[in-house]
């Protein structure tokens, strides 16, 4: 038995057609974890859907108004990137709930992981890029609601820049001591990784962090913390060494409560919609780097999965359950 909880539901499986989006990845990654050993049925919890008032600690009530009601424009709709129905609205108030819980049991088991969730491009008010519900940022605000935690990082490791949390956390600076006035943007960059940029700017109560392929969705990128643009076809050494650099600068500046990893899939070489050029080994180094920090620094965290669109989707749900051998190792 794993120490340390995994969270899952049946009810993850979004309802989207033939899309790029492989809506069965989050069943058959809980069917890798348990075919090979790594995990067994005790180690999963069922989540209970997030409530109205949960989401709406996040998301504006006119926009999840429309969502309940079926009432978005055809616009909205597009810009979603998925076909609206009441059964998708309820997979991502579901994944939402997946990722209160396991930010919840994060917090006494030092890592969980919600095999779902981590919709990085919803906004308060709208969604795009394939979510609708930005997960991660209910999960950090009912953990705040409920005093069990102050401050968040967010680490999202997605080939596409995490513009929607970067924008629900952009310029709600509390009163915290632990901040500096200064910004990041005079670090210096790794030896190994030259051709990539790092961006700094203030944070609030939650500080995040992006790494991220620079010519790619979204165009627009709202400034995180610190935003790590990467050049096309970055390899495992280079995205490792500005990996390890930016959560080394985003540490010394911020000490969070939770640690919020989004470990998107697709940076991996094969993705059809990413340019990065990391293997499945280098993916896992990379989770298990932000294990170790996390770990020796005594920072509980919370994973999600985010994207993946591998031309095989075998190697999608490999690099997910990967994540999961990787926290059991440096966890175990
Ligand atoms: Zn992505």
């Amino acid at each position: 038995m794993l120490p340390f909880k995994l969270v899952y539901s049946d009810a993850y499986f979004l309802p989207i057609g033939n899309h790029v989006f492989p809506a069965e990845k989050y069943r058959r990654v809980r069917d890798r974890l348990i075919t090979t050993g790594v995990a067994d049925a005790r180690d999963f919890l069922e989540p209970q859907p997030a409530s109205d008032q949960d989401i709406l600690l996040v998301h504006k009530p006119e926009y999840v108004q429309k969502l309940k009601t079926g009432t978005l424009s055809a616009r909205e709709e597009m810009e979603m990137e998925v076909p609206y129905s009441r059964d998708l609205v309820e997979a991502y108030w579901r994944m939402a709930g997946g990722s209160m819980l396991a930010a919840h049991h994060s917090l006494s088991d030092k890592v969980s992981i919600n095999l779902g969730g981590g919709f990085h491009h919803a906004f308060p008010d709208h969604g795009e890029g394939f979510c609708m519900i930005n997960d991660v940022a209910v999960a950090i605000r009912r953990l705040q609601r409920d005093d069990k935690i102050r401050t968040a990082m967010t680490v999202d490791c997605d080939v596409h820049q995490g513009n929607g949390t970067a924008s629900i956390f952009a310029g709600t600076r509390t009163a915290s001591a632990l901040l500096p006035s200064s910004s990041v943007s005079t670090v210096d960059p790794p030896a190994a990784a030259p051709r990539g940029k790092m961006r700094g700017a203030h944070a609030g109560d939650v500080f995040t962090i992006s790494l991220h392929q620079h010519n790619n969705y979204p165009l627009w990128k709202p400034p995180s913390s610190i935003d790590v643009d990467l050049p096309d076809g970055c390899g495992d050494d280079d995205y490792l060494a500005w990996l390890d650099n930016a959560l080394s600068s985003g540490l010394r500046q911020f000490e969070p409560d939770l640690l919020c990893y989004i470990a998107g899939a697709d940076p991996y070489r094969e993705d059809q919609l990413g340019g990065l050029d990391l293997t499945i080994e280098g993916l896992k180094k990379r989770d298990e780097l932000v294990f170790r920090v996390a770990r020796a620094r005594n920072i509980p965290v919370m994973v999600t999965y985010a994207g993946g669109y591998a031309r095989n989707v075998e190697d999608t749900v490999t690099i997910h359950a990967n994540t999961v051998v990787a926290a059991k190792e440096v966890f175990g």
